[in-house]
């Protein structure tokens, strides 16, 4: 087995800590998510999931810690954290979160299409070619001048995906992305993300969603209490869980 080099690693993460008001809701915890693999992260709920990925792209500084993107780090909580830093990080770094964040009085096309004028500075043309591409690779090339409000929330997570996709990110964080959407509809959004997953897109994906993750995942991650407890591949983990803690949460949501 070949060690897998620095240069492999897509996003790593070291000792994150983070307390909210005297309470310590991340305890240290650490990943590598390598270039191309899809890390599912599961746990309890209020074990500070959102929160540390919440952490990987700045959106909840961490109070202590690092992130290096491909071998660069791109912060260290010893240092001074400035917005110009925060934003070039979240230019590379996705996120998908559980409640879509679309501006509702935006078709879908626009949505998709701000971001990456405000951002990355495309003019009009390029954003809107970009943005029908990847309203196009997640199915919704029928639907890209509605409104949220017309379309099915597996819809419009799908366009929150697109609005990801289009901004050319490094690696996408997924919080939960089909637990605000109806059972019938979350097939298609998992579709589209094991389609993401296929081609190869570097995925770090909160999920209670245990068959998903059994399927699309390469490690899994278990948090609990602000801590990662254990890391392995789905078998080892969903499958023959190697604490019983791991057993009772996977039996309790399967
Ligand atoms: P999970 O995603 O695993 O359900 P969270 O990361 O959302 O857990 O939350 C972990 C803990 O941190 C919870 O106790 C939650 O109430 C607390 N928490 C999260 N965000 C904040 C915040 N912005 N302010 C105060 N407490 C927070
Ligand atoms: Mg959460």
């Amino acid at each position: 087995m070949t060690v897998p080099t620095h240069s492999g690693i897509a996003l790593s993460a070291r000792e994150i800590h983070k307390s909210f008001g005297g309470k310590e809701v991340l305890k240290g915890i650490s990943a590598d998510v390598h270039k191309g693999e899809h890390i599912a992260i599961i746990g309890p709920s209020g074990s500070g999931k959102s929160t540390f990925i919440r952490c990987l792209n700045l959106l909840e500084l961490p109070d202590a810690g690092t992130l290096d993107l491909q071998g660069e780090r791109v912060f260290d909580a010893d240092r001074r954290t400035s917005a110009s830093s925060v934003r070039a990080l979240r230019r590379r770094v996705g996120m998908v979160f559980q409640s879509f964040n679309l501006f509702a009085t935006h078709t879908a096309l626009e949505n998709v299409a701000l971001a990456q004028k405000l951002v990355l500075g495309r003019d009009k043309n390029a954003a809107r070619k970009r943005a029908e591409e990847q309203l196009e690779r997640v199915g919704l090339q029928d639907h890209m001048q509605k409104h949220p409000s017309q379309l099915s929330g597996g819809q419009q997570q799908r366009v929150a995906i697109a609005r990801s996709l289009a901004m050319d990110p490094e690696v996408i964080l997924f919080d939960e992305p089909t637990s605000a959407i109806d059972p019938e509809m979350r097939v298609e959004v998992l579709k589209v993300m094991k389609e993401l997953a296929e081609a190869g897109m570097t995925m770090l994906m909160v999920t209670h969603e245990i068959q998903f993750a059994q399927q699309a995942a390469d490690r899994v991650m278990f948090i609990a209490d602000g801590e990662a407890l254990a890391t392995g591949t789905p078998q080892e983990m969903l499958v023959d869980p190697p604490h019983e803690r791991i057993h009772r949460f996977v039996k309790a949501v399967s």
